[in-house]
């Protein structure tokens, strides 16, 4: 390799150009920063956790670091240990397990079965709170979503707030395989209007919602999968910078920049299995926190949090310096990048 294919090549991705200018091209649209995942062996920068596995596991990775990953690498959150026995000791810690929300979920279902709606929220006092609905069908042939069971869990796996909702329009398929819902369950149901009024409370957490900024705010962070259809179908509004969605985190997304599913970030992720049959909201919101957790300790070096590649970037590489970027180093130009979305590490700091 010639000295000029080697300055060519990214100080974040390692890809190679054979010109200058189709590097700074190249830098100009990949956001590179600090927060992205990141190789342990050969310290490469991925875009999402997704490509990070293809480079460490398959189908085609990269030989060296899947020879030291597989040694020494956890398949869950994929960083790399200075030994087999490091590894089986951290994989205590980092594999989550279904049998604590299996015993919580069946208990608070009794509670629910007898029909009363759960509000702990005046108790609460966690900053984090994840949300799931469960819709069933309206409409002539029951593809309207409608939904009838709304769920709120805490960052210490507590139920904030349940309830049951009473439908706006006939419920014409209960979808019952899915949602475990009958019509008795939503005979007593409380009504909407109710229902997004303590949801919106609890989120607001006694700030008046047009106060609530994005810095210094008692209002809590809302963690969900897909979270703004759930709050559109609720006729909930919340402001989108405490929204934390999991469909829609890039480091979280599939290589082809779709949504991956809760129930395959859990298996991949998380290490257990939910959604076998039918959905549990409590599971599901469990589940989401534990992810959410999980990006927000990834271990970004602290000193970049609220600095430096923090985006969103505009216009780093500027045209009218074409010239002076042409003649910087590989590190220089990485230098200047920053992130184009909010790493969930800075909730840690903030
Ligand atoms: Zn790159
Ligand atoms: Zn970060
Ligand atoms: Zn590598
Ligand atoms: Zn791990």
């Amino acid at each position: 390799m010639d000295s000029e294919t080697h300055r060519n090549k990214c100080a974040a991705c390692y890809r190679q150009y054979n010109k200058v200018e189709h590097l700074i091209e190249h830098m100009r649209v990949s956001y590179h920063s600090v927060h992205e995942p990141k190789c342990g062996v050969c310290q490469k920068q991925c875009r999402s956790y997704e490509s990070l596995r293809e480079h460490l596991i398959g189908p085609l990775p990269k030989v060296e670091c899947a020879r030291v990953f597989s040694m020494r690498g956890c398949n869950l959150c994929l960083k790399i240990f200075d030994s087999s026995s490091a590894v089986r000791s951290h994989r205590t810690t980092c594999q989550f397990s279904r049998t604590m929300t299996g015993l919580i979920s069946r208990m608070s279902r009794m509670n629910i079965q007898a029909g009363s709606c759960i509000d702990n929220g005046q108790m609460s006092g966690s900053r984090v709170v994840a949300l799931v609905c469960m819709m069933v069908g309206g409409g002539s042939d029951g593809s309207l979503d409608v939904c009838a069971r709304v769920c709120l869990v805490g960052e210490d796996e507590n139920i904030i707030y349940h309830a049951y909702i009473k439908p706006q329009v006939p419920v014409t398929n209960y979808r019952y395989e899915s949602t475990g819902i009958r019509p008795e369950h939503l005979r007593d149901a409380v009504p909407l209007k109710q229902v997004q009024r303590r949801i919106q409370d609890i989120l607001c957490n006694g700030e008046p919602i047009w106060k609530i900024r994005s810095k210094g705010s008692k209002a809590r962070i809302l963690t969900g999968h897909g979270i703004d259809y759930d709050l559109k179908c609720l006729g909930v509004e919340y402001p989108s910078f405490l929204i934390r969605d999991i469909a829609n985190y890039p480091p979280l997304m599939k290589t082809s920049k779709l949504s991956n599913s809760l129930k395959y970030l859990t298996q991949a992720y998380l290490g257990y299995d939910i959604q076998n049959g039918m959905q549990d909201p409590y599971e599901d919101c469990v589940a989401e926190l534990r992810l959410y957790t999980r990006m927000r300790h990834p271990g970004h070096p602290r000193e970049y949090a609220g600095g430096r590649g923090d985006g969103p970037t505009r216009n780093n590489y500027p045209a009218w310096r074409q010239r002076e970027l042409e003649r910087m180093t590989a590190e220089a130009l990485l230098d200047l990048s920053g992130s184009d979305y909010y790493c969930w590490c800075l909730d840690a700091y903030n």
